[in-house]
């Protein structure tokens, strides 16, 4: 299957939905899911065209897990939660529901169990704070 340019990542990097922006850079956007399955659950995308894991070129993967790994350090050090996951879904068949490459950042804690995915809209104001409680260790 292709590409498909109109999926809501795609519209989110040329701006024309709205995210909780928490990072960006050349190559790639850090925002809050917006169905977030613990708090501080954040994504982290290519701005290249990529349906999934086996799309994007190396080299902008690599630009891709580097950038996850500076969000994954700041959404610790802004939840200190013991622990992190970072999931990333390949196929409809594997969980996947948004057809554009994302990192899923997840603070995990002790005895919690997840949300479902993608089942519940996280409040507006909270992920915004959320959001800026993470850029700002992002800074530092
Ligand atoms: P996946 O099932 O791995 O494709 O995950 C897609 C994720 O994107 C889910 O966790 C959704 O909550 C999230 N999501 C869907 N639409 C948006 C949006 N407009 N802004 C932020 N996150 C979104």
């Amino acid at each position: 299957m292709s590409y498909d340019r109109n999926n809501v990542f795609a519209r989110i990097l040329r701006g024309e939905l709205p995210c909780h922006k928490v990072h960006e850079d050349e190559h790639t956007l850090a925002f809050m899911d917006i169905m977030p399955q613990t708090p501080g659950h954040t994504l982290v995308i290519p701005r290249a065209e990529a349906r999934d894991l086996f799309e994007l070129p190396a080299e902008v993967l690599t630009a891709t897990i580097v950038a996850t790994q500076r969000v994954a350090h700041a959404v610790r050090q802004a939840f200190s939660p013991p622990g992190v996951m970072i999931a990333q879904f390949n196929g409809a068949a594997a969980g996947q529901t948004v057809f554009h490459l994302h990192f899923h950042v997840i603070p995990r804690y002790d005895g919690e169990s997840l949300t479902l995915h993608g089942a519940k809209p996280g409040d507006s104001q909270v992920l915004a704070a959320h959001a800026e409680r993470i850029r700002a260790c992002l800074q530092v």
